[in-house]
């Protein structure tokens, strides 16, 4: 586990500003979540701290170290994204112990890292199977497998649940709140769902336009908006 800290960090695309000097501070083991409206930088954010963009100025730590210059290999991060990227060729133990292989992990290893991630995710019975033979919410566990394994010092979700229908997404949101609550790994995790956000995250980031327009717990934001912007994507359901 590890805090992060996002300090004054900005990001241009060519000349266009999209990061506009972010401060944030992430404790250890807290689920953080980034909300906003579409456009407004999560993403972007969520990738350099994955080490997938570049930092254009500031700086990120992750634990005591400035991680700016470090590839996403060498950060202790493991990200969850919105479509999954499990290998269609591969089986789930397989797709799970797969960046282990890379890694030269001995068979032992793996063995001892994928059984028990499979176990809390539910997905034991399910091992041997191909990703087309998956229901939506299984590929979205065995994504989460293949993050767990790694043993990573934080979490990266982007949007994990919004290719799945509604009453799976409620189910879901109570599982990797559960798997948090088992693992206490340091979560940041992005949507533009105020819903998830309100019933997730121990801390909220709301974002507008490359920027943070308040920090705060879910009825923190609720009871004491700093704006009218806030006050209205807090309120208005999704
Ligand atoms: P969000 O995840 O909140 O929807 P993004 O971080 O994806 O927002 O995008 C923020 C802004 O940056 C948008 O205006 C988007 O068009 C722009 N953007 C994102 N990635 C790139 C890129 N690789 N090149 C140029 N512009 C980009
Ligand atoms: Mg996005």
């Amino acid at each position: 586990m590890a805090s992060v800290d996002i300090i004054d960090v900005k990001k241009n695309f060519g000349a266009h500003p999209v990061i506009k000097g972010v401060n944030v501070r992430i404790e250890d083991g807290e689920f953080v979540i980034l909300v906003g409206p579409s456009g407004c930088g999560k993403s972007t954010l969520l990738r350099m701290l994955a080490g997938l963009e570049h930092v254009t100025a500031g700086e990120i730590k992750i634990g005591d170290r400035v991680v700016n210059d470090l590839p996403p290999k060498d950060r202790d991060i493991a990200m969850v994204f919105q479509n999954y990227a499990l290998y269609p060729h591969m089986t789930v133990a397989e797709n799970m112990a797969f960046s282990l292989k890379l890694k030269n992990a001995p068979r032992a290893e793996i063995e001892t890292k994928v059984r028990p991630a499979a176990e809390i995710l539910g997905l034991t019975a399910y091992l041997d199977r191909y990703p087309r033979q998956l229901s939506g919410g299984q590929r979205q566990r065995v994504a989460m497998g293949r993050a767990i394994v790694r043993d990573p010092q934080v979490f990266l979700f982007d949007e994990p649940l919004s290719n799945l229908d509604a009453k799976l997404r409620v189910s879901m949101r109570t599982e990797i709140k559960n798997l948090h609550q088992r693992l206490t790994t340091t979560t940041v995790y992005v949507t533009h769902d105020q819903i998830e956000a309100m019933t997730m995250a121990d801390k909220i980031v709301v974002m507008q336009d490359g920027r943070v327009e308040q920090i705060g717990a879910p009825l923190e934001l609720y009871d004491r908006p700093n704006n009218l912007f806030v006050a209205g994507f807090i309120g208005s359901p999704a």
